[in-house]
């Protein structure tokens, strides 16, 4: 079948631009997409592990690091990548150059290390893109209100490329990573997961937010509200675009036959607190997570126990892993004021979700969550749950067991 002229926004992660060998393939893969007579505007990551090294630099450096040098630091990864890639398409014959965030400009919000994208001017880079320039983005950046640079949260190349293509309205957006699309559970640890040739928005962005980290949750968000075309694909199978079949993340009537479970993930950014013996009267929850609000410190999931005598109860929630030391900190300062015994702290532990459209629909899954984690001893700290989703924060050591017997137990299991 012959293809008319398409605009396509290609992101390549980490993995797939890991060597000048893997670069050389990449630019090889965009010259089969220029050639076909394509308009293509390429989002690159850092190579592999260099964001992980940069992170680490910073800290070292000081652990109570300026956001803003934080960002100067870690953006760097894919300056290096954008300029190698722009060389090595030159070296093809194609005409290419290197875009950094703020050449473009990428405009975002002012929150150095999670900024959000709000605008891009495309106008330059549309003019070059119809005169036949490969343009090469440096994903994960951009620049803020105060001039300076800014990063997008790690993962955040992928929401490059999903905003640039609802910028230049294009007609696809490509991710290719290390994995050939979206699977029911994390392919590493399910060994028995299986590709989805379709996922919905919704559903990828509940499985993004739960820790499947093949897409950042930011990007789901954008291409579910701009109605951008996104396709997961593999950097390391040779066939391009329309041709492979990668995941193709859809609207919920593109869908024919919706699983009741469409995938099972699992984060271990997660931590518990138990507050023991707190006042059982009103307003203390909202004294508990007044403080942690405002030091913008995240709670996820919340339990609050029967009180044996109506005067006392125990208190337990989760936060992130990286929050909780400043969490202990801060309710510790108010222990007199809160009137709790003790409070018992745990980084051990995971949050195991599944989530499915199909869950508005049907009774019972959650039953079949509890009970099969109860068969295999597996004890339930806190559940929470949504229209198509239900969470469990279980003991860390019992990640892969719950993961494969939930995949198993909702039938997701490849033949
Ligand atoms: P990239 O560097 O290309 O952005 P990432 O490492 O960020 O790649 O994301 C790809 C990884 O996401 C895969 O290697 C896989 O281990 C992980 N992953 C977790 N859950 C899923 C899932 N449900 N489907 C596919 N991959 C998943
Ligand atoms: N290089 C950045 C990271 O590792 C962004 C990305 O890869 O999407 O988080
Ligand atoms: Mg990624």
């Amino acid at each position: 079948m012959e293809e008319t002229m398409s605009r396509i926004v290609a992101k390549f992660g980490g993995t797939s631009v890991a060597d000048l060998d893997r670069i050389r393939a990449v630019a090889a893969r965009v010259k089969r997409e220029y050639d076909a007579g394509h308009e293509i505007a390429v989002v690159v990551s850092a190579m592999a592990g260099v964001t992980n090294d940069l992170v680490d630099l910073t800290r070292a450096a000081h652990s109570m690091h300026d956001a803003r040098e934080y960002d100067v630091v870690v953006s760097t990864g894919e300056q290096v990548t954008a300029g190698l890639l722009a060389i090595c398409l030159q070296e093809q014959g194609i005409p290419a150059r290197s875009w950094l965030g703020w050449q473009v400009p990428v405009r975002t919000s002012d929150a150095h290390a999670k900024a959000r994208i709000e605008k891009i001017e495309t106008e330059e880079m549309e003019r070059r893109l119809s005169d036949g320039q490969v343009c090469v983005l440096a994903g994960f950046q951009g620049i803020g209100p105060d001039n300076r640079i800014t990063t997008l949260g790690r993962g955040g190349s992928d929401t490059t490329a999903v905003a640039l293509a609802a910028a230049l309205n294009a007609d696809r957006c490509d991710i290719y990573t290390d994995v050939d699309g979206v699977y029911t559970s994390d392919p590493r640890i399910v060994t028995r997961a299986r590709k989805l040739d379709k996922i919905t928005y919704e559903e990828m962005l509940e499985m993004a937010s739960l820790g499947a980290k093949v897409l950042q949750t930011r990007s789901v968000e954008l291409a579910m509200n701009h109605g951008v075309p996104v396709q997961v694909l593999s950097s390391f199978e040779d066939a391009i675009g329309s041709d492979l079949p990668g995941t193709l993340v859809v609207d919920e009537e593109d869908i024919v036959e919706q699983e009741i479970v469409s995938g099972v993930t699992y984060s271990r950014d997660e931590a518990k607190i138990t507050l023991m013996r707190v006042a059982d009267r009103p307003g203390v929850a909202a004294a508990i997570f007044g403080p942690l609000a405002d030091a913008n410190v995240n709670v996820d999931m919340i339990v609050q126990n029967v009180s044996e005598d109506g005067t006392r109860t125990d208190m337990t929630f989760t936060v992130t892993r990286g929050d909780l030391d400043r969490a202990i900190e801060i309710l510790e300062a108010r222990k007199d004021e809160l009137g709790f015994t003790d409070l018992v702290p745990d980084a051990d532990v995971v949050k195991v979700s599944v989530v499915g459209v199909g869950m508005r629909s049907h009774a019972g899954v959650a039953q079949r969550m509890f009970s099969s984690l109860a068969e295999r001893g597996i004890n339930i700290q806190v559940i929470s749950t949504s229209e198509i989703k239900i969470s469990v924060l279980i003991a860390e050591e019992f990640t892969e067991l719950a993961l494969r017997a939930l995949h198993t137990v909702y039938g997701l299991d490849a033949a």
